[in-house]
């Protein structure tokens, strides 16, 4: 099976003749994953940003095959079903008042695809079709679709290679300033020209809040966010946070846009609204969007095959439920001080140049890349899951992690600290 594996399934971000290896893994309880030859790893990773609650969680097993009685799907056009009305419902009590229209899709990435199709199709409808360019910063990661990748950093993003078919988007610089600190001079000055200079050609700004995942694990300052979003309404310009990573606790509040306390015209969720058990996104949208959209009687034209799937809509509703009903903030504030204290002692190890910890994402970068394959097997011989990235190592356990488990994973980061 493994060799099949090898010869015939793409993994990502790896080659298909040569790939990294590729733990089999038979079934996952709470925060271990088991592998097919019995042993068993703690997750550090929550299956990239999703299993908060961890895995095989009887709340969200019972929505599962309560809802799997009903139905598993059935489209949505012309048909609908309580499984969305509710979690729509759910998403728009908790998310900014001012968010009340949802558009439900399948992915991440298609999400930040409606996302930019709803800004630019505002535009066109309000009579201003030159309104059609996005601008973001560099850093940034967004999905793997074309739009999405047209707005990721454009080095990581690999538009080189995809010139002329990825569409050319407007990058200011990354935010330099960090988490918790007040706008150093100048952080924003090549992005107010980039405003200035091109507003009426910028339908859109689109960021990752507080966090910019995928493209880096760099957290930056909540004033560079509320500079943005001040510079979006100065210069009329729409605003989209993409919240997929982000949303729902991990970087330590609901959604990380609260730290800047503003609102965006178009929400990205996805990840962690299933709890990581199916694929499901959502693109919300404010009043002035649902107004624009509709102009001239002006609909939005996308409609993907499963939309709004009504198992996943289920189970969204009962992992959003579980985290609500749960003490979240308390979990996450404990891992987060605890990452803070146990990777805080590798700060000063040779080859490691930064440790930044924010809500349950820590992060050790290193000052040159990282040998994935023979760092992963060091982890999976200790007993953990972390899957570095980059000169990255990174630990974002579900927010059930218990203290001692957490202590393993923070201890076998060294494991990719000592070279050869
Ligand atoms: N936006 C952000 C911030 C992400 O982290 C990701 C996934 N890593 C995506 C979009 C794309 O989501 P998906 O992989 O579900 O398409």
């Amino acid at each position: 099976m493994k060799a099949f594996d090898r010869k015939h399934i793409w993994h990502p971000y790896t080659s298909i003749t040569d790939p990294l290896p590729a733990y089999p893994v038979a079934r996952a309880e709470g925060v271990r994953l088991q592998l097919e030859d019995g042993r068993e790893l703690i997750d550090g990773m929550s299956s990239w940003w999703c299993a908060i609650h961890g895995y095989n969680h009887p709340v969200l097993n019972d929505a599962a095959r309560s809802q799997l009685e009903q139905m598993a799907h059935v489209m949505f056009g012309g048909l609908t079903h309580e499984p969305a009305i509710r979690l729509a419902e759910r998403l728009i009590e908790i998310t900014p008042e001012s968010l009340r229209y949802i558009f439900f899709s399948d992915s991440g990435s298609v999400s930040v695809e409606i996302a930019l199709k709803m800004a630019v199709q505002y535009w066109h409808n309000l009579g201003k079709p030159a309104k059609r360019c996005m601008l973001t910063v560099r850093g940034g990661y967004h999905g793997d679709t074309f739009g999405a990748m047209s707005v990721c950093d454009p080095v990581t993003g690999m538009h080189s290679l995809f010139g002329g078919i990825v569409q050319e988007q407007l990058f200011a610089p990354r935010p330099e300033t960090p988490f918790g600190e007040a706008l150093r001079d100048g952080d924003t000055d090549e992005l107010q020209v980039l405003f200035e200079e091109n507003h009426a050609q910028i339908a859109a700004v689109i960021l990752e809040p507080v966090v910019q995942g995928a493209g880096g694990m760099w957290f930056y300052s909540a004033d560079y966010l509320r500079t943005v979003a001040r510079l979006c309404k100065e210069y009329d310009v729409l605003l989209i946070l993409d919240e997929i990573a982000t949303g729902f606790g991990r970087a330590g509040k609901l959604f990380a846009a609260e730290y800047a306390d503003i609102e965006a015209d178009i929400l990205c969720l996805g990840k962690a609204l299933t709890g990581g058990y199916l694929s499901l996104a959502a693109t919300l949208a404010n009043d002035r969007i649902r107004d624009g959209i509709s102009a001239n009687e002006g609909i939005l034209m996308h409609g993907p095959t499963f939309m709004g799937n009504p198992l996943a809509c289920s189970i969204a509703s009962a992992s959003v439920d579980l985290l609500l009903e749960s003490n979240w903030q308390g979990r996450v504030s404990r891992i987060e001080t605890r990452l803070q204290t146990e990777l805080g002692k590798y700060r000063d190890h040779p080859g490691v140049s930064d440790v930044r910890v924010l809500g349950a994402i820590g992060v050790v970068e290193l000052d040159s890349d990282i040998d994935v394959a023979e760092v992963q097997k060091r982890f999976v011989e200790a007993g953990v899951w972390i899957r570095p990235f980059g000169k990255l190592v990174y630990l974002m356990p579900p927010y059930v992690i218990g203290e001692d488990d957490l202590t393993r994973l923070t201890a076998a980061v060294e494991l990719a600290l000592e070279r050869d």
